[in-house]
C-alpha cells in the first residue's frame, strides 16, 4: 500500500464568523501529484494555510497527520524542519538577492556544501531560465521566472511534500504552460505535490488525483483524468 504523507480529517476553519472550510477530508500519498481545484473563495488557500499552521487568528478544528505524525502542537518551523515546503501565492522570493543566493537560502538547513552545489546544478537543468540568470536580482525577474525561482528554492530543501498555491496566477499563457511542464517534471522525479489551482484543465491533466472544493466543502474526488471527462466538472470548471 502507498505510504501516506498527509491525512486531513474533518478540517474546519473559521475566520471570525465566516466558516471558510466546513469539514473536509483529504489524503496525499507518497509520489502523488494531487490537485485541489475550485472557484474563487472555495477555501483552497485556507486549507493549505491550515496544513502549514499559518492561520494564527483562526479557529481550526479537525485532525491532520503529516508523515504519520499528528500536527497538533507543531509550529510551522517544525514542519519546515520535517521537509514540508510551501510556495505561496505571490511567490515570496527574496527580491534583493540573486537567484543563486535565493537557492542557497532554500538549503539553509543543510551544511553539505558539495550536496548543495549538486542540487543547484540539478535544479538549473529543470529550470534553465534560472541558470541563464543566476547572478540576476530576483526582484528584476518576470512573474513567471519568480514563480520558477520560488519553486526551485522550495525544492532545494528536499521536500517530502511540496505545497503549491496557484502557481499559474497572473502569468501569460506561455508561461503557464512552462510552469506546468516543470510541475510535471518535478512530479516525475517522485516528489509528492499538493497543487492548488484555478486552472482546472491544466491541473487535472497534470495530476494523478483531484479534489474539487466548493463553498468550503469537498464536492468531488477521484482520478484526475476521469474528472476531465466528467460532465459536471466540464460544465462547472472547464468552461465546456
Ligand atoms: P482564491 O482562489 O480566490 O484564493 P480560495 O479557494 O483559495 O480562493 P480562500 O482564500 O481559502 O479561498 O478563502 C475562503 C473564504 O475565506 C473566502 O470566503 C474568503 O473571503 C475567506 N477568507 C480568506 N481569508 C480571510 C481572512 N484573512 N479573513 C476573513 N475571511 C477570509
Amino acid at each position: 500500500m502507498a505510504t501516506n504523507i498527509l491525512k486531513i480529517s474533518n478540517l474546519k476553519v473559521a475566520y471570525g464568523g465566516i466558516q471558510a472550510v466546513k469539514g473536509i477530508n483529504l489524503d496525499v500519498n507518497e509520489g502523488e501529484l494531487v490537485t485541489l481545484i475550485g472557484a474563487n473563495g472555495a477555501g483552497k488557500t485556507t486549507t493549505l494555510k491550515a496544513i502549514t499552521g499559518t492561520l494564527p487568528q483562526c479557529k481550526v478544528e479537525g485532525e491532520m497527520h503529516y508523515l504519520g505524525q499528528h500536527t497538533k502542537g507543531l509550529t510551522s518551523f517544525n514542519l519546515v524542519k520535517q521537509k514540508l515546503a510551501m510556495v505561496p501565492e505571490g511567490r515570496g522570493v527574496f527580491t534583493r538577492m540573486s537567484i543563486q543566493e535565493n537557492l542557497l537560502m532554500g538549503a539553509y538547513t543543510s551544511d553539505d556544501k558539495a550536496g548543495i552545489a549538486a542540487d543547484i546544478d540539478k535544479w538549473f537543468t529543470v529550470f534553465p531560465r534560472l541558470k541563464e540568470r543566476a547572478a540576476q536580482m530576483a526582484g528584476t525577474l518576470s512573474g513567471g521566472e519568480q514563480q520558477m525561482l520560488a519553486m526551485a528554492r522550495a525544492l532545494m530543501s528536499h521536500p517530502k511534500l511540496l505545497l503549491l498555491d496557484e502557481p499559474s496566477m497572473g502569468l501569460s499563457p506561455i508561461m503557464v504552460e512552462k510552469i506546468f511542464e516543470v510541475i510535471r517534471n518535478v512530479s516525475a522525479q517522485g516528489i509528492t505535490i499538493l497543487l492548488v489551482e484555478q486552472n482546472a484543465k491544466l491541473a487535472l491533466e497534470a495530476a494523478h488525483r483531484a479534489y474539487v472544493m466548493d463553498s468550503g466543502l469537498v464536492t468531488m474526488t477521484g482520478n484526475a483524468k476521469d474528472m476531465l471527462d466528467d460532465p459536471k466538472v466540464k460544465a462547472a470548471y472547464l468552461g465546456e
